[in-house]
């Protein structure tokens, strides 16, 4: 199979693409067909170290460089990225399975969002001046120096982009390992930085699993590390990065309550809840699976969900019609089936949806669940497939409670029409990204992040900032030194 902008290598460092096959092989494979539609090799020793050397030589040059000579190179990166959008799209939806409907909306473009944001930010970066008497004290902003941005399979260009914008406006080199499962659209950012202007090593592109991420989070020049992954990959990575007191931001799994009223519009309800649980085959790491609606409208809400659910066009990724797609991998297939059936045993009501369909790839139509009690596996353990869970909740303090009973806290969203409720439920709500009568916006003008076991810093918006970069303080005495003798 052949499809626009194949990447001709497997790592992208010093500028060029960079091949070893000694490294071990991984097939890529495109989900609708489960075709291999490319083979690229984990990074080995001797490829980490040409990164890592490369990333530290260029991020000297980057450094120096005025914020506003580096921003501009990120925005005519945005721009080059643009122009190219269909053909990254494609090359998004054979890396991911994504339907190209969504990809040529949601993903190069979010990247591009990320790399213009950034490269705006980047010449009004300052320090600040803190007057003393005669003294005073200055502060710096100064770069972290070399970060490893670690990705998920589920938006692999946006991801490259969230981490590698704010690193590189910052004035950092990065090194940039993609899952393993889709390993191509990253190539293509760090071609494109270069294409615009960046120097040769300062995006960094590496393939592998686990291990070569360990190799790079445990290597003491590396000074940061930004997981998107799991929650048992982040307390790994977390705890690595811990041993070298490196700087880490880490964007984790959730299992996010989306707590509908009954005085909600309905409509906006259900397509608040669609947009929360089915966009990208429901792998979205923000979605709001736990859903909970208050009893006055728990029926029309199931069957008008349902009904709407009819509707999505399942079918090939590449056809501009189709709206849901395959999920990434037999084995995330393998999970999300084991889920459907644990809610079954569990006693829950499977109002539609769950089938596998008959077809290569790894195809499971959109499946509700009703009668969802809050002990069940699926209400609890993340499943990052299209499976909805409906709990029915009576009163605010109690649907509070419930929707806080859990490890993660990654988002949450209310529907009401009750202004003040809608901001007192949100203010009690324990999550870092929150949404009223919306969900799954990703602004890249707004922090994005967790709190519990969803996630340490933020990304997007100039908090991201913070986490990219230091204070130096420099006091300065004008007077004499008086000491003790
Ligand atoms: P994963 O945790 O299996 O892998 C994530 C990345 O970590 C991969 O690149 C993997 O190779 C790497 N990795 C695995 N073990 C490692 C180790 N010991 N050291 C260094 N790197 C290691 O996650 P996944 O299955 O690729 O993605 C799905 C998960 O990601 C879900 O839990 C989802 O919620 C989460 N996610 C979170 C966000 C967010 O922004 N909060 C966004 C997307 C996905």
């Amino acid at each position: 199979m052949t499809y626009p902008t194949q990447p001709t290598a497997s790592h992208f460092i010093d500028g060029a693409y960079v091949e070893d096959t000694t490294g071990e092989v991984i097939e890529v494979i495109y989900p609708a067909t489960g075709e291999v539609i490319a083979r690229v090799h984990a990074a080995t020793p001797a490829v980490i170290e040409q990164a890592i050397t490369s990333a530290l030589r260029a991020q000297k040059i980057w450094s120096k460089m005025s914020g506003t000579e580096r921003g501009r190179v990120l925005r005519r990166a945005a721009d080059i990225i643009r122009e190219r959008n269909h053909d990254l799209s494609v090359l998004e939806t054979y890396d991911t399975g994504k339907p190209y409907q969504e990809t040529s909306v949601a993903d190069a473009t979010s990247a591009a969002d990320a790399l213009e944001y950034f490269g705006g930010l980047a010449g009004s970066l300052t320090g600040e001046h803190i007057q003393l008497g005669e003294d005073w004290v200055y502060t710096r902003r100064e770069p972290l120096g070399l970060c490893v941005g670690i990705g998920a399979w589920n938006y692999p260009t946006q991801i490259a982009c969230w981490k590698g914008a704010p690193a590189l406006a910052c004035g950092n080199a990065m090194i940039f390992k993609p899952s393993e499962m889709t390993p191509l659209c990253a190539l293509k950012v760090a071609e494109i930085l270069v294409e615009a202007g960046a120097p040769a090593g300062i995006y960094n592109v590496v393939q592998g699993m686990g291990a070569v991420g360990t190799s790079l989070v445990t290597d003491p020049r590396v000074n940061k590390v930004s997981l998107t992954g799991s929650v048992p990959t982040g307390k790994k990575v977390y705890a690595a990065a811990a041993a070298g007191i490196k700087h880490v931001t880490m964007e984790l799994g959730g299992k996010s309550p989306l707590v509908i009223f009954d005085d909600a519009d309905l409509e906006d309800a259900v397509g608040g809840a669609i947009m929360g649980n089915f966009y990208s085959s429901g792998q979205v790491c923000s979605n709001g699976t736990r859903v909970f609606v208050q009893k006055g409208i728990r029926e029309a809400f199931v069957a008008r969900l349902a009904e709407r659910l009819g509707n999505a066009v399942i079918g090939d990724p590449m056809d501009p019609e189709t709206s849901f797609g395959p999920l990434v991998s037999a084995r995330q297939l393998e999970i999300v089936q084991g889920y459907i059936a644990k809610g079954i045993a569990e006693g829950a009501t499977l109002v539609c949806g769950g089938e596998r369909l008959n077809l290569p790839g790894f195809w499971l139509t959109p499946a509700i669940f009703d009668n969802v009690t809050d002990d069940m596996a699926i209400a609890r353990e993340e499943i990052f497939g299209p499976v909805l869970a409906v709990l029915e909740f009576e009163d605010e303090d109690e649907v509070i409670a419930r929707a806080n009973d859990t490890e993660f806290g990654l988002a949450a969203g209310v529907f009401t029409n009750d202004l003040k409720r809608a901001h007192r439920v949100i203010a009690q709500l324990e999550a870092g990204t929150c949404f009223i009568n919306s969900y799954n916006d990703a602004p890249v003008e707004a922090p994005f992040g967790g709190v519990k076991n969803s996630g340490v810093g933020r990304e997007n918006s100039k908090a991201a900032i913070e986490h990219y970069s230091q204070v130096k303080t420099v006091y300065v005495r004008m007077g004499k030194v008086e000491a003790p003798f």
